[in-house]
């Protein structure tokens, strides 16, 4: 055995006592490539209580003021004596290896406060995915006892739907704009934010951003009304994250909107099926892991090239593929 390798009913014994440092490590035990630290991984994602927190997913381009508002949102938390933990999903990170989300210096107050825990994105690129361990992470900071999970994304791709897919509630965050602009909000965003937050709204961009969330409200309202929603959800607000206004309003709304999921039973019902896709997914990364390496993986390639040439049927390619797993 490795000497070197931690003592896994330890490390979970001391992250669920809160250690900070015991969660770190975990952290870095999940998004670990090693073979071995993976085995490890799994052990302790394991022997890990059930423990919830309640998961904000947080979307907003860059500029729009994310930072900011993550900071002033969660110290504010932090300051009604609640635990927090930032966590972000970054597209950029898994292209580029730079990553233009989780810099602890964007949120250096709340990084000091003892009640919070960030957690920048892993810088390098992620196998299976961006944000596949992200969904591990938060598992590990519910385990260490946090009472609220925000995961930050930028609006970039597929990465909203995947943050979508790991929160209770979806929040998107917006800027203040003109009515034409509004347009250039996707509709699939729309259909699963939550809540829409207007930052800026102070000073001279107060009048427009009010405007913002009226024009919000209103086009939420034509969309098709969901199971999960209560009346009059999902909303549009507006937020300065600078001055801190309508901060405990947004909080309120969420906690108002999580307690009636909570009630009506669609909060247990969305974490079940998260929970099953989550399984799914890992084993269809599993299978085509396994299929990546030697001996199919020379064939794969091959089979990918022939497919791409036309030379190949897709269909006909992946059976063959599959029956290597037989
Ligand atoms: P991010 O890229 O989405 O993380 O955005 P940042 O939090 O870094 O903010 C981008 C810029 O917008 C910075 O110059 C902030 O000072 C500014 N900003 C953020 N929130 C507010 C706000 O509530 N009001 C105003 N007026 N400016 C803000």
């Amino acid at each position: 055995p490795d000497p070197t390798a931690p003592d896994i009913s330890d490390l979970a014994a001391r992250l669920v006592a809160g250690e900070r440092r015991a969660l770190a490590r975990a952290i870095t035990l999940v998004e670990s490539a090693r073979p071995d630290h993976r085995a490890q991984a799994i052990a302790l994602l394991a022997a890990l209580p059930p423990r919830q927190a309640l998961r904000i997913g947080l979307s907003g381009t860059p500029g729009v003021g994310k930072s900011s508002f993550i900071e002033a949102f969660g110290l504010m938390l932090t300051g009604q004596g609640l635990r927090v933990a930032v966590l972000a999903v970054d597209p950029s990170s898994a292209r580029s290896g730079g990553s233009i989300l989780g810099d602890k210096t964007r949120m250096e107050r709340l990084s000091r406060a003892p009640n919070a825990f960030i957690r920048p994105s892993p810088s390098q690129a992620e196998l299976g995915g961006v944000g596949r361990r992200t969904r591990e992470v938060v598992r590990l900071a519910e385990a260490a006892g946090f009472d609220v999970v925000l995961i930050e994304t930028v609006g970039v791709g597929q990465s909203e739907t995947l943050v979508a897919e790991m929160s209770d509630l979806f929040v998107l965050l917006l800027a203040p704009a003109g009515g034409d602009e509004l347009q250039g909000v996707k509709r699939g965003i729309m259909e699963i934010a939550d809540l829409i937050l207007v930052n800026k709204a102070d000073g001279e961009l107060k009048a427009t951003a009010n405007r913002t969330v009226a024009d919000y409200a209103g086009a939420l309202r034509l969309l098709r009304k969901r199971p999960q929603d209560p009346e009059g959800f999902p909303k549009a607000l507006p937020v300065s994250a600078l001055e801190g206004d309508g901060l405990s309003r947004a909080w309120e709304e969420m906690q108002a909107l999580a307690d009636w999921r909570r009630q009506t039973s669609h909060f247990a019902r969305h974490r079940a099926e998260q929970a099953e896709s989550w399984f799914l997914s890992e084993v269809r990364a599993g299978l085509l892991a396994r299929l990546r390496r030697e001996p199919a993986a020379g064939r794969l390639a091959a089979l990918g090239a022939e497919v791409a040439a036309g030379r190949a049927d897709p269909v006909a390619a992946a059976a063959e593929m599959l029956a290597w797993l037989e």
